[in-house]
């Protein structure tokens, strides 16, 4: 077998919307985002399917700790102690005690939470390994450049596998499912900072990779074209956005105009069907919140 492998969650029964990436380690196997635990027995049997236990996984490297991409985290290191997990130092503390995160996350997802992403537990201190962005990790015969990306969330970093110059970018690179010819943004609460993000987008860019893992989902090409299509499409939402907390309107209707202008573009570059996928991961909704709270942030730092 070779490797690296990606798993499809099949989240919600859709097929290509949340992925995990298997790398052969140093006397086990490595997951970049194992995430959520809602989904944990497909990960789980795929991985068997690959003839690797849980017994078995070494490492987890994480992009960042939003329970789509590390909600499972907590469950695999109570039932395999020896796992190993790289963290950015600002994700790092809400590993070990996730009360805040999810009383955040409680805010975004209402009681729906729990049967959206399943448990967040806590990780041990003991296996969490602080990563700050430069270090380079030695996974099997691979080495990981570890790049600390925010602009997305705080915490964000993505892993640069220097063998095959292949950039596990987590979210940074927002969403393009399969390789589709449509990039676009994913602008959650509460960290979205686009100055940041196109530092990070550059940061990216200046190491020449040959293609990008994306949590949502798999292999992307054409790098170029895909963060000039991000760019452009961070900087059409955030004048929307802004434009339309200039208005009247309340939030409820603000975010509603912004959702069907999201969709209208989609819809003029994939058949519907295809369309729904990308309303569907993206959270078009909580992606108008995110970019309301950069714009008032800006506006009132305090
Ligand atoms: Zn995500």
């Amino acid at each position: 077998m070779t490797f690296p492998q990606v798993i499809d969650h099949e989240y919600a029964g859709t097929k290509e919307i949340i992925a995990t990436l298997v790398l052969d380690a140093e006397g086990g196997y490595a997951l970049v985002d194992p995430g959520p635990s809602v989904t944990l027995p497909t990960l789980r049997a795929k991985l068997l399917a690959l003839g690797i236990p849980i017994s078995e996984i070494s490492t987890l490297l994480l992009t960042h700790i939003h329970l789509d991409h590390a909600g499972a985290t907590g469950s695999l290191v109570r039932e395999n102690p020896r796992i190993q997990v790289y963290v950015h130092e600002r994700g790092a503390p809400h590993l070990a005690d996730p009360t805040k995160l999810l009383s955040s996350a409680k805010r975004l997802y209402g009681d729906a939470m729990d049967r959206i992403w399943g448990e967040f537990l806590a990780v041990p201190e003991a296996n969490l390994h602080v990563l700050n962005g430069g270090e380079r990790l030695r996974v099997g015969t691979r080495t990981l450049e570890v790049l600390y990306t925010p602009g997305h969330a705080s915490h964000h970093v993505s892993y640069l596998d220097t063998s095959e110059g292949t950039v596990f970018v987590g979210d940074t690179a927002g969403l393009r499912l399969a390789n589709r010819p449509l990039v676009s943004p994913v602008t959650p609460p509460p960290d979205i900072d686009l100055e940041l993000w196109d530092a990070s987008l550059r940061q990216i860019e200046a190491r020449s990779p040959a293609q990008l893992f994306l949590t949502h989902f798999g292999f992307a090409d054409r790098i170029d074209w895909h963060f000039a299509e991000l760019r452009r499409r961070h900087w059409v939402w955030a004048e929307r956005v802004r434009d339309s907390l200039d208005g009247a309107a309340d939030d409820v209707d603000r975010m509603a105009g912004f959702v069907l202008s999201a969709i209208r573009d989609f819809r003029g570059i994939l058949p519907p069907e295809e369309c729904v996928l990308y309303e569907r991961v993206g959270g078009l909704e909580l992606s108008w919140q995110g970019l309301a709270r950069y714009w008032r942030k800006k506006e009132d730092p305090a």
